[in-house]
Protein backbone atom coordinates (compact mmCIF):
# COMPACT_ATOMS: atom_id res chain seq x y z
CA UNK A 1 0.00 0.00 0.00
CA UNK A 2 2.12 2.46 0.94
CA UNK A 3 6.16 2.94 0.50
CA UNK A 4 9.67 4.61 1.83
CA UNK A 5 12.86 3.69 1.53
CA UNK A 6 16.27 6.11 2.44
CA UNK A 7 20.03 5.81 1.55
CA UNK A 8 22.06 7.97 3.01
CA UNK A 9 23.73 9.50 5.68
CA UNK A 10 20.91 9.98 8.02
CA UNK A 11 20.11 6.66 10.39
CA UNK A 12 17.07 5.25 8.49
CA UNK A 13 14.67 3.63 11.32
CA UNK A 14 13.24 7.27 12.20
CA UNK A 15 12.98 8.57 9.24
CA UNK A 16 11.23 5.19 7.74
CA UNK A 17 8.85 5.54 10.22
CA UNK A 18 8.10 9.24 10.17
CA UNK A 19 7.86 8.32 6.36
CA UNK A 20 5.05 5.97 6.75
CA UNK A 21 3.20 8.44 8.60
CA UNK A 22 2.81 10.59 6.13
CA UNK A 23 1.48 8.15 3.87
CA UNK A 24 -0.86 6.69 6.43
CA UNK A 25 -3.84 8.50 4.70
CA UNK A 26 -3.83 5.81 2.27
CA UNK A 27 -4.96 2.98 4.53
CA UNK A 28 -3.09 -0.03 5.85
CA UNK A 29 -4.16 -2.73 8.32
CA UNK A 30 -0.06 -3.22 8.82
CA UNK A 31 3.70 -2.27 9.05
CA UNK A 32 7.09 -2.91 8.92
CA UNK A 33 10.92 -1.75 8.51
CA UNK A 34 13.92 -3.18 7.41
CA UNK A 35 17.08 -2.06 7.39
CA UNK A 36 21.43 -3.09 7.02
CA UNK A 37 23.68 -2.53 9.31
CA UNK A 38 26.03 -5.89 8.70
CA UNK A 39 22.84 -8.09 9.45
CA UNK A 40 19.23 -7.22 8.07
CA UNK A 41 17.17 -6.19 10.54
CA UNK A 42 13.52 -6.10 10.15
CA UNK A 43 10.67 -4.87 12.54
CA UNK A 44 7.00 -5.27 11.30
CA UNK A 45 3.83 -5.40 13.31
CA UNK A 46 -0.20 -5.69 12.21
CA UNK A 47 -2.09 -2.41 13.26
CA UNK A 48 -1.17 1.22 13.27
CA UNK A 49 2.51 2.55 12.25
CA UNK A 50 2.26 3.63 16.05
CA UNK A 51 2.67 -0.34 17.56
CA UNK A 52 5.58 -0.66 14.58
CA UNK A 53 7.44 2.38 16.47
CA UNK A 54 6.41 0.70 20.09
CA UNK A 55 8.06 -2.47 18.98
CA UNK A 56 11.04 -0.17 17.50
CA UNK A 57 11.68 1.64 20.94
CA UNK A 58 11.70 -1.80 22.35
CA UNK A 59 13.79 -3.46 19.59
CA UNK A 60 15.71 -0.45 17.97
CA UNK A 61 17.14 -0.67 14.83
CA UNK A 62 20.64 1.54 13.22
CA UNK A 63 21.59 1.50 10.13
CA UNK A 64 21.67 4.41 7.16
CA UNK A 65 19.56 2.56 4.51
CA UNK A 66 16.28 0.82 4.47
CA UNK A 67 12.68 0.38 3.32
CA UNK A 68 9.62 0.82 4.97
CA UNK A 69 6.05 -0.34 3.86
CA UNK A 70 1.99 0.18 5.17
CA UNK A 71 0.08 -3.10 4.01
CA UNK A 72 -3.16 -3.26 2.74
CA UNK A 73 -4.24 -7.26 2.60
CA UNK A 74 -4.61 -9.08 -0.53
CA UNK A 75 -3.36 -12.82 0.05
CA UNK A 76 -3.37 -13.49 3.95
CA UNK A 77 -5.01 -11.63 6.33
CA UNK A 78 -3.81 -9.13 8.57
CA UNK A 79 -1.08 -10.35 10.95
CA UNK A 80 2.25 -10.31 11.78
CA UNK A 81 4.22 -12.94 10.12
CA UNK A 82 2.01 -11.53 6.67
CA UNK A 83 3.66 -7.96 7.26
CA UNK A 84 5.92 -6.90 5.03
CA UNK A 85 9.45 -6.98 4.62
CA UNK A 86 9.66 -10.20 3.48
CA UNK A 87 12.40 -11.74 3.47
CA UNK A 88 14.62 -14.48 1.58
CA UNK A 89 15.26 -17.82 3.95
CA UNK A 90 18.77 -17.20 4.43
CA UNK A 91 18.45 -13.35 5.28
CA UNK A 92 20.20 -12.23 2.72
CA UNK A 93 17.85 -9.58 1.35
CA UNK A 94 14.03 -7.89 2.27
CA UNK A 95 11.42 -6.68 -0.18
CA UNK A 96 8.39 -4.55 0.23
CA UNK A 97 5.84 -5.13 -2.42
CA UNK A 98 2.43 -3.11 -3.56
CA UNK A 99 0.11 -4.95 -5.88
CA UNK A 100 -0.22 -8.56 -6.47
CA UNK A 101 1.98 -11.35 -7.97
CA UNK A 102 -1.11 -12.74 -10.44
CA UNK A 103 0.85 -15.83 -10.92
CA UNK A 104 2.18 -16.26 -7.34
CA UNK A 105 0.55 -19.71 -6.76
CA UNK A 106 2.49 -21.82 -10.03
CA UNK A 107 5.26 -20.40 -8.90
CA UNK A 108 5.17 -21.17 -5.11
CA UNK A 109 4.06 -24.75 -6.37
CA UNK A 110 7.54 -24.88 -8.27
CA UNK A 111 9.46 -23.39 -5.04
CA UNK A 112 7.74 -26.04 -2.63
CA UNK A 113 8.80 -28.57 -4.91
CA UNK A 114 12.51 -27.65 -5.02
CA UNK A 115 12.05 -27.49 -1.11
CA UNK A 116 11.51 -23.97 0.02
CA UNK A 117 9.25 -23.23 2.92
CA UNK A 118 6.81 -20.35 3.35
CA UNK A 119 6.23 -18.40 6.90
CA UNK A 120 3.61 -16.63 5.34
CA UNK A 121 0.45 -16.46 3.32
CA UNK A 122 1.65 -13.90 0.98
CA UNK A 123 2.04 -13.33 -2.95
CA UNK A 124 4.84 -11.42 -1.83
CA UNK A 125 7.43 -13.91 0.11
CA UNK A 126 6.90 -16.12 -2.75
CA UNK A 127 8.17 -13.57 -4.81
CA UNK A 128 11.05 -13.37 -2.49
CA UNK A 129 12.09 -16.73 -2.50
CA UNK A 130 11.60 -16.91 -6.19
CA UNK A 131 14.25 -14.02 -6.34
CA UNK A 132 16.28 -15.84 -4.23
CA UNK A 133 16.09 -19.22 -6.36
CA UNK A 134 16.75 -17.29 -9.76
CA UNK A 135 19.86 -15.64 -7.76
CA UNK A 136 20.70 -19.27 -6.52
CA UNK A 137 20.26 -21.00 -9.74
CA UNK A 138 22.82 -18.61 -11.80
CA UNK A 139 24.81 -16.45 -8.96
CA UNK A 140 23.35 -13.35 -9.74
CA UNK A 141 23.96 -10.12 -8.05
CA UNK A 142 20.54 -9.32 -6.20
CA UNK A 143 19.67 -6.30 -8.32
CA UNK A 144 20.13 -8.50 -11.51
CA UNK A 145 18.03 -11.88 -9.71
CA UNK A 146 14.87 -9.28 -9.19
CA UNK A 147 15.13 -8.04 -12.58
CA UNK A 148 15.30 -12.07 -14.17
CA UNK A 149 12.62 -12.67 -11.56
CA UNK A 150 10.77 -9.65 -12.95
CA UNK A 151 10.75 -10.51 -16.68
CA UNK A 152 9.19 -13.86 -15.40
CA UNK A 153 6.00 -12.45 -13.31
CA UNK A 154 2.67 -11.20 -14.00
CA UNK A 155 0.79 -8.44 -12.10
CA UNK A 156 0.96 -5.32 -10.85
CA UNK A 157 3.42 -3.86 -8.31
CA UNK A 158 6.23 -1.24 -6.74
CA UNK A 159 8.98 -3.28 -5.26
CA UNK A 160 11.57 -1.89 -3.35
CA UNK A 161 14.66 -4.32 -2.07
CA UNK A 162 17.88 -3.98 0.37
CA UNK A 163 20.32 -6.49 1.00
CA UNK A 164 22.36 -7.34 3.75
CA UNK A 165 25.85 -8.50 1.27
CA UNK A 166 25.52 -4.86 -0.39
CA UNK A 167 24.16 -2.59 2.17
CA UNK A 168 24.88 0.28 0.01
CA UNK A 169 22.19 0.16 -2.58
CA UNK A 170 18.29 0.04 -2.97
CA UNK A 171 16.93 -2.13 -5.58
CA UNK A 172 13.58 -0.27 -7.10
CA UNK A 173 11.10 -1.95 -9.39
CA UNK A 174 7.61 -0.16 -11.18
CA UNK A 175 4.68 -2.27 -12.83
CA UNK A 176 1.35 -0.85 -12.51
CA UNK A 177 1.84 0.70 -8.91
CA UNK A 178 3.64 4.38 -8.50
CA UNK A 179 7.29 4.83 -7.10
CA UNK A 180 9.03 7.70 -7.55
CA UNK A 181 12.83 8.56 -6.73
CA UNK A 182 13.85 11.58 -4.54
CA UNK A 183 17.11 12.91 -5.25
CA UNK A 184 18.78 14.63 -1.87
CA UNK A 185 22.19 15.98 -1.67
CA UNK A 186 24.24 12.93 -0.72
CA UNK A 187 21.03 10.38 -0.19
CA UNK A 188 18.04 9.44 -2.01
CA UNK A 189 14.41 8.74 -1.34
CA UNK A 190 11.77 6.15 -2.58
CA UNK A 191 8.38 6.79 -1.99
CA UNK A 192 5.07 5.43 -3.35
CA UNK A 193 4.36 9.54 -3.59
CA UNK A 194 6.72 11.78 -2.01
CA UNK A 195 4.83 12.72 0.76
CA UNK A 196 7.36 10.55 3.09
CA UNK A 197 10.16 12.45 1.47
CA UNK A 198 8.67 16.15 0.26
CA UNK A 199 10.67 17.91 3.70
CA UNK A 200 14.11 16.50 2.38
CA UNK A 201 14.27 16.97 -1.39
CA UNK A 202 11.37 18.10 -3.90
CA UNK A 203 13.62 17.09 -7.04
CA UNK A 204 12.16 13.86 -8.60
CA UNK A 205 12.61 11.03 -10.81
CA UNK A 206 8.94 9.36 -11.42
CA UNK A 207 9.36 5.63 -12.25
CA UNK A 208 7.25 4.68 -15.58
CA UNK A 209 5.58 0.96 -15.64
CA UNK A 210 7.91 -1.56 -16.91
CA UNK A 211 11.06 -0.05 -15.31
CA UNK A 212 13.64 -0.55 -12.43
CA UNK A 213 16.28 1.65 -10.50
CA UNK A 214 19.55 1.15 -8.73
CA UNK A 215 20.00 3.28 -6.40
CA UNK A 216 23.59 3.29 -4.87
CA UNK A 217 24.74 6.14 -2.40
CA UNK A 218 26.48 7.97 -5.07
CA UNK A 219 24.23 7.70 -7.90
CA UNK A 220 21.27 6.08 -9.58
CA UNK A 221 20.85 3.91 -12.76
CA UNK A 222 17.46 3.90 -14.51
CA UNK A 223 16.71 0.54 -17.14
CA UNK A 224 13.84 -1.14 -18.18
CA UNK A 225 13.13 -4.36 -16.73
CA UNK A 226 14.06 -5.61 -19.61
CA UNK A 227 17.75 -4.74 -19.21
CA UNK A 228 17.92 -1.30 -21.68
CA UNK A 229 19.09 1.62 -20.13
CA UNK A 230 16.52 4.52 -19.50
CA UNK A 231 17.43 8.08 -19.07
CA UNK A 232 15.19 10.11 -17.01
CA UNK A 233 14.50 13.50 -16.29
CA UNK A 234 14.57 15.19 -12.94
CA UNK A 235 11.10 16.94 -12.07
CA UNK A 236 10.72 19.41 -9.56
CA UNK A 237 7.64 19.43 -7.17
CA UNK A 238 5.84 22.55 -6.75
CA UNK A 239 2.83 21.38 -4.19
CA UNK A 240 3.10 22.19 -0.24
CA UNK A 241 2.07 19.68 2.01
N1 LIG B 1 -0.25 -8.41 -2.12
C1 LIG B 1 0.57 -7.99 -1.04
C2 LIG B 1 0.07 -8.56 0.26
O1 LIG B 1 -1.05 -8.93 0.40
C3 LIG B 1 0.77 -6.47 -0.97
C4 LIG B 1 -0.47 -5.70 -0.58
C5 LIG B 1 -0.25 -4.18 -0.58
O2 LIG B 1 -0.30 -3.56 -1.67
O3 LIG B 1 -0.04 -3.61 0.51
O4 LIG B 1 0.82 -8.65 1.20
Amino acid sequence: CGIVGYIGPREAGDLLVSGLRRLEYRGYDSAGVAVVNGALDVRKKEGKVDELAKLLDARPVSGTVGVGHTRWATHGPPNDVNAHPHEASDGSFAIIHNGIIENYGAIKKRLIEKGYTFESETDTEVLAHFIEDVQNEADLSFPEAVRQALTQVDGAYGIVGISRDDPDMLVVARNGSPLLLGIGDGEYFIGSDASPFIEYTRNVVYLSDGEMAVVRRDGYKVFQIDGAPVSKEVHALEWDL
